[in-house]
């Protein structure tokens, strides 16, 4: 190490011991990041043929207001979406205000009253309880007549496919698989696990369509769930794809039929795709998505990184050190919310944008315990930059995702350490 990196790291709040231990648990990693720079490699590649495809220019990258007719930049946009993701169609919209409203508009689109929506990786996201009514809730999709279903995962976090093959039924439209746990201990689903159920599910009945919340999960693999079979893929942009950029925005990538289906349930029917103006966000989508193979990455690498430290001081971290990664978000069971307040405080002390305040719990819309985020977010809210989130509940896990950059991430995960050795929470070992 240079004596200026020590100094630099130092003015950052960063002691020596802690900087020491951090790069002592670095130098186990150096094959694992070299596996992480592979997988940037191919799917930056993939954006790049598909954006050649769609014969991106600089008219592109300027947007329209109003009615959004001609919107000659977010058409090509939609193109290279479903050209990554090898799909037929995408709805990628700054009308799309989150990825809890892309998924509202993919299931609401897709499905009619008297449908069954059956969820078969257990209870989704916390913010979907509302929208299919699994908490009653003002317009859920319980209210216009869709039922739900549910089959957990086992408890190894496999798929129980004779749960699966009992919960079908004549009513059964859309199956809804989340690829990453969310707000939950159980692991992420990789793309061969996912593709197996998917066959499972068609061989069944073929009709059946399935849609994969892809939050957190985009560019993590050479895959995505559309290539091994999902009718439907459904993210943030102010996540992975949107490559720390994008300001806003949703997408759904998959079949015509389906994206349609959305798209008269975003916009309205008989207008569909054709309106919508894009505003500014043209060239911010594009560039974003551009650089979304790059910046997950250094998210991963930040991800792994906090898991090797974590568990070297005796902690659980899901996934640890050495299981293959599914999406960007490391858990750790920090056991108190004392030390979820000091690792967040961490967090937020490295952040380019506010550094200098002090995250609190609260009780967020949509979200039943109180919640405590740390973010300095170039984009408010946005989860590809450098955060850490945990609701206020046993067993007082802190998920901990992105860094546009790996020196913000890693000086991100050293202030969190640093935060609780110095709160007497944390002490580090001997000799390492
Ligand atoms: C973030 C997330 C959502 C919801 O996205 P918002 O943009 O917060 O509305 C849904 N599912 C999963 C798995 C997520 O991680």
């Amino acid at each position: 190490m240079r004596p200026e990196t020590l100094a630099l790291y130092h003015e950052n709040q960063i002691s020596e011991e802690v900087l020491r231990f951090g790069n002592a648990v670095l130098n186990g990693l150096h094959e694992r990041f070299r596996d992480i720079d592979e997988v940037e490699e191919i799917n930056a590649l993939k954006v790049l043929k598909a954006m050649h495809e769609a014969r991106i220019s600089e008219a592109h990258l300027s947007g329209t207001t109003g009615y959004g007719y001609n919107d000659i930049g977010r058409d090509a946009i939609e193109q290279v979406f479903a050209g990554t993701f090898h799909t037929e169609a995408a709805l990628v919209r700054p009308l799309i205000a989150c990825g809890t409203h892309a998924l509202a508009v993919a299931l609401a689109g897709n499905l009619r009253p008297g449908d069954e929506l059956l969820a078969v990786s257990g209870k989704p996201y916390d913010t979907l309880e509302e929208v299919i009514g699994i908490r009653p809730s003002r317009g859920s999709l319980r209210e216009y007549g869709v039922t739900y279903a549910q089959v957990d995962l086992l408890p190894d976090s496999r798929f129980d496919y004779e749960g699966i093959r009992a919960a079908v039924n004549e009513r059964t439209k859309l199956v809804h698989i989340q690829r990453s746990k969310g707000y939950s201990s159980r692991k992420t689903l990789g793309i061969d696990e996912i593709g197996r159920v998917i066959a499972f599910i068609k061989q069944i009945r073929p009709d059946i369509l399935v849609m994969v919340d892809n939050c957190y999960g985009e560019f993590v693999e050479t895959r995505e769930p559309s290539d091994v079979g999902a009718d439907m893929i459904v993210g943030s942009l102010i996540k992975n794809p949107g490559g720390g950029l994008a300001p806003i925005g949703g997408y759904i990538a998959g079949t015509r039929e389906c994206v349609e289906n959305a798209a008269v349930r975003l916009t309205s029917p008989g207008l569909g795709q054709e309106v919508g103006a894009s505003l500014n966000c043209n060239r911010l989508f594009l560039q974003g998505f551009f650089n979304a193979p790059t910046v997950t990455a250094a998210a991963l690498k930040g991800a792994l990184f906090a898991a090797a430290l974590y568990e070297r001081l005796g902690f659980t971290v899901i996934p640890d050190s050495r299981e293959a990664r599914y999406d960007i978000i490391q858990a750790v069971t920090l056991g108190s919310p004392e030390r979820i307040a000091a690792f967040c405080r961490g967090i937020q002390k490295a952040a380019p944008v506010d550094a200098h305040v002090t995250p609190e719990a609260w009780d967020m819309p949509g979200y039943e315990d109180p919640v405590i985020m740390a973010a300095g977010a170039f984009v408010s809210g946005a989860s590809i930059e450098l955060s850490a989130d945990a609701p206020i509940r046993e067993p007082y896990n802190v998920y901990f995702q992105g860094g546009l950059t790996w020196p913000s991430a890693k000086l991100g995960i050293l202030t969190s350490l640093q935060c609780l050795v110095d709160d007497h929470l944390v002490t580090l070992p001997g000799n390492f």
